[in-house]
This record gives structure tokens, sequence and C-alpha cells, in this order.
């Protein structure tokens, strides 16, 4: 029988596992990237020795990657290996108080309980209730689309709706948290899993209280090789699945006539095909290459989520209290959001994440030396002047890690690059710069996502961070399984 065509625009990690998923379906498959490399942010570099994931360092729902590799019929353990970590992150507070946030509920209340003199049957009983609302809530609506009358039609969606208390919608996750928790630290550490897709805890729903159960009950992992090694795992999966990979080689615009999709175009080639899946950023998808004004300005109206500064510091030493993934807290948490969601800019007190791979791989540095990976949020891109709040940041991100460790870091510093906001778009066409594509900090953010299908023309689709179900490695997988079935679903329905 005759092979269709479909072309993937872009490689980040959702456009290789959907390349993927559509080669096992018998597509003859062809991505297209604009870089010369795979993986879009989750790439890496090497600087004098240290070695850097440029993007993401926490890797959590391997089952994602255990249920494409299962589904392609190939043996994940001859790709990728991971192992867990049972520390997901150490945090420090400005009083002197550390925790170690275990990946286990009842060690972590233990720890937070001894630590900070939190309840810790309230922990428990909040991770219990986070487990609840992803079993019940999230998986219906993260694995499934939200556009489809299937979805809404399904049993499941009953349960779900049952599942959710008025909190869950009408409450902030801060306030949710602090009507729980008796100590600050501890509504300051479940407030902090918002930004887990650039939100803000004091204005995103409490629903997102269902990310703890994600990190802490089902835990945090570590791959063999750094994060790059997802990115490289999927090309090579792909590769054997027959999907063609055309490096440095930007599409132009998606063809389409009568409301069907044909091709694209590339190096001013018509390329045709019957299905072609959009990787790349949803409001440039609609903007360039569809160039639809009207649908670029409604993705507009939807919030960004929040970007990043990154310093990648090649550091001298080894520090010992340091583990792979570490967190500082700022002092007012209340005002970093406002300056990152209200007014565009960065407070001097940020909360500074720094993760070190060379911790669990020594081979990430110099033999007695570490890679840090030092990351602050910050708003997405509205024209602020980066070299400015970049220097003024840096600044600020050194003097609270000398005071909060107790010695002076600035010396220990041998070599660095950073990232910024203008950067992350220009490496990986994100608008603004923003991580997770659209903030969810409205409660109607998940249904004002871009859908994964195109509703004018048939034959088109979208995956990756800018549309449903959201950012993140996690959602990006979870979106080109999506897309796989939609795919699917109309193969069959034309038949
Ligand atoms: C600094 C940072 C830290 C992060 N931390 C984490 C984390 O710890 N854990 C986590 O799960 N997630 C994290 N994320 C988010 C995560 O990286 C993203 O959600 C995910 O990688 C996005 O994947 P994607 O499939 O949407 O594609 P992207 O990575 O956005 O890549 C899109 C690709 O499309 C290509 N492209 C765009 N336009 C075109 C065109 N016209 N023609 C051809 N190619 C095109 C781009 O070049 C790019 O390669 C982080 C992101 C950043 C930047």
């Amino acid at each position: 029988m005759h092979q269709q065509n479909a072309i993937v625009i872009g490689s980040g990690v959702a456009g290789l596992a959907v390349a993927i998923r559509l080669a096992s379906q018998g597509y003859q498959v062809s991505v297209y990237e604009k870089n010369l490399f795979p993986g879009g942010k989750l790439h890496s570099f090497e600087k004098d020795g240290f070695h850097f994931d440029a993007g993401p360092s926490l890797f959590t729902q391997p089952q994602n990657i255990v249920d494409l590799f299962a589904d392609a019929g190939e043996r994940l353990e001859e790709y990728l290996t991971w192992e867990p970590v049972p520390l997901s992150c150490r945090y420090f507070f400005e009083n002197g108080k550390q925790l170690d946030a275990f990946t286990d509920a009842g060690k972590l209340a233990e720890e937070m309980h001894h630590q900070l003199g939190e309840d810790a049957a309230t922990v428990i009983s909040y991770l219990n209730q986070s487990e609840k609302l992803y079993e019940h809530v999230g998986k219906v609506f993260l694995n499934h689309s939200l556009h489809k009358k299937n979805t809404w039609l399904h049993p499941r969606v009953t349960k779900a709706l049952s599942t959710v208390q008025y909190p869950h919608l009408f409450s902030t996750l801060h306030k949710y948290n602090a009507t729980r928790f008796r100590t600050p630290e501890a509504v300051q550490f479940f407030d902090r899993f918002a930004t887990y897709n650039g939100s803000d805890p004091y204005q995103a729903p409490a629903m997102l209280s269902l990310i703890p159960h994600l990190e802490i009950n089902e835990g945090t992992f570590y791959p063999h090789g750094g994060m790059v090694s997802i990115t490289e795992a999927l090309y090579k999966l792909a590769q054997k699945k027959g999907v063609q990979f055309h490096f440095n080689q930007p599409i132009e615009r998606i063809l389409y006539h009568e409301s069907k999709v044909r091709g694209v175009v590339v190096g001013s080639e018509n390329i045709p095909a019957s299905i072609v899946v959009s990787n790349a950023d949803v409001y440039f998808t609609y903007k360039h290459l569809l160039k639809d004004d009207t649908l670029a300005a409604k993705v507009l109206r939807q919030e960004r989520s929040s970007s990043a500064v990154i310093f990648y510091w090649g550091m001298r030493k080894s520090f010992p209290r340091l583990h792979l993934h570490n967190l500082f807290f700022g002092k007012n948490y209340e005002q970093e959001f406002d300056h990152i969601f209200k007014k565009g800019s960065v407070t001097d007190d940020p909360t500074i994440y720094i993760n070190i791979t060379s911790k669990l791989e020594v081979a990430m540095a110099p033999a007695g030396k570490e890679n840090w990976f030092v990351m602050i949020n910050v708003p997405a891109n509205n024209g602020q002047d980066w070299h400015r709040l970049k220097t003024e940041l840096r600044e600020a991100v050194i003097q609270k890690l000398s005071r909060m460790l107790a010695e002076d870091i600035a010396p220990q510093i041998e070599t660095e690059l950073t990232l910024d906001p203008v950067s992350i778009e220009a490496q990986s066409a994100s608008f603004m710069g923003s991580l997770y594509g659209t903030s969810s900090n409205s409660k109607m953010a998940a249904f004002m996502r871009q859908a994964n299908e195109s509703k004018q023309v048939k034959g088109l689709y979208f995956c990756g961070g800018s549309v449903h179900p959201g950012g993140g490695i996690p959602l990006c997988l979870k979106s080109a399984a999506i897309v796989s079935d939609l795919v699917k679903a109309a193969k069959q329905s034309n038949h």
C-alpha cells in the first residue's frame, strides 16, 4: 500500500516522540529542524571540560518514555537508563533552616516535622490528596484531548469531577497551602510547585497541588549521561523507525488548500504531506507558518509562562553541602512573583536553583570540580534590558550564595556562560523565551491552551510545550501521544 507522508516541524522532545509514534503507525515521517541538532531546549554543551545540560534538569514521570518505547516495540534499556534520586532537592531558607525533600511521603513528613516543626500528619494527608487529584483529575485531562466529545462523555470524567473540591478551582495555590500548613517554610515549599509549569502560586488555582504527587510520591530520576541522553535516545529510536531528519532547514510555510493540509515550504521548495505536526511554538506557527494574524492574536491573549536566566558556572572546587538539586529560597516569595508576573522585572533577592550533575556523574566536570547550572525565574521577554538585569542578578546571586554557604563563591567560578529569555527564544523559537508556553495562572488556562488538532485545517496537528496539555518534558511527551491518537482516530473515521 502507498505510504503516506507526515512532516514534523521541529525536533524538540515532543517532535521526536510524535515522529516515532507516526512512523510506528506506518507513515513515512520527515522532521525539519531549524537548528543543527535535535532536542530543542533539551540539548547540552561542553565548556572548558565542564558538561552542561542546557535546559531541563529535573526528570519525572519516566513512564511516558517507557510507554513510547513499548508502543514502538523497542527495548528501552538499549537506548536509555536512569536511576531514582531519593532526595529530590535540598532546600535552604534564609533563616538558616534546611530541608531535604525525600521522594517518600513518610520520610518527607518526618523531615518536615524535624527540620521545620511542621505537623507530619498534615504533610501526609496533603500528599494523599495530591495523589487523588492526579489520579482522578490529572490523568483524565492531561492524557486526552480536551477538545473531543469522547473525553467528556467517558465515565472517568464523573469520578474526576467528584474529586474536585471548591478550593481546587477557586482558591489560589498559596491560599490553599497557607490554610493547611502552620509553618511558613512548608507553605513556601509547596507553593514552589507552581513554578514547575512557569506559574505564580499567588494567582494559579490550587489544582496545581497535584504536582507534588509526581515528585514526592512517584519520585525523581537521573538519566545516565545527563538530561540530553533523553534526546539522544529518542533521536536514535526515530532513526531506527526510518524517520528522515533535515537539520538547518527551517520551515517557512505550512501549505493548505480547501481546509486540508498539503505540505510545507522549506528553502522555497514545496514538500507534499498528508499530515503536518507543528512542534514549533504555536504563536509562531500561526503568525509565520500559517500567516494567520487572528489566531496568532488569540494566542497572545494568554499570559506567557515565566522564563529564566541561567548562569552555567564551572566551579574550581567541590561543595560537599550541595546535592544534585538545590534551592535557596528568597525571603519574600510573594514579592518575587509580583516582580515576575506583574512588574515584568526581577527582585533583588531571587530564589536560586542549582543543579550539579557532577554530583552523580563525576565525568561531567574536571576532577575535583563541579558543573553548576544556576537558574533564576524571570519574566518572559518584553523588551527588558537583559544586559543590566543579568549583571544585577549575577551580583545578587553571588552575594546570596556566599552568605548562605558561608564562603565567597566568586573566586571559585572558573568558567561561565549565560542564557536569558532572548537567547532561549533564539535557540528554540519559543515566543518571548517562555519556558513552558502559557502560564497556568488562570483557572481557565488549561481550556484556553491550543488544542492538539487544528479546527481550521484538516491534517494539521500541534504538539509540544506551547499546546495542550502544557510544558515540561512529561507533558510534551503526552502531547505527542495525544496527537498520535488523534491521527489514528481521523484515519479510522475516513475509512
Ligand atoms: C532553562 C530551562 C529549564 C527547564 N527545566 C525543566 C525541567 O527541569 N524539567 C522539565 O520537564 N522541563 C523543563 N523545561 C521545559 C522543557 O524544556 C520544555 O517544556 C520542553 O523541552 C519543550 O519541548 P518541545 O517539544 O515543546 O520543543 P522545544 O524544545 O521548544 O523545541 C522546538 C523545536 O522546534 C524547532 N523549530 C521551531 N520553529 C521551527 C521552524 N520554523 N522550522 C523548523 N524547526 C523549528 C526549534 O528549533 C526547536 O528545536 C525547562 C526549559 C528551559 C529552557
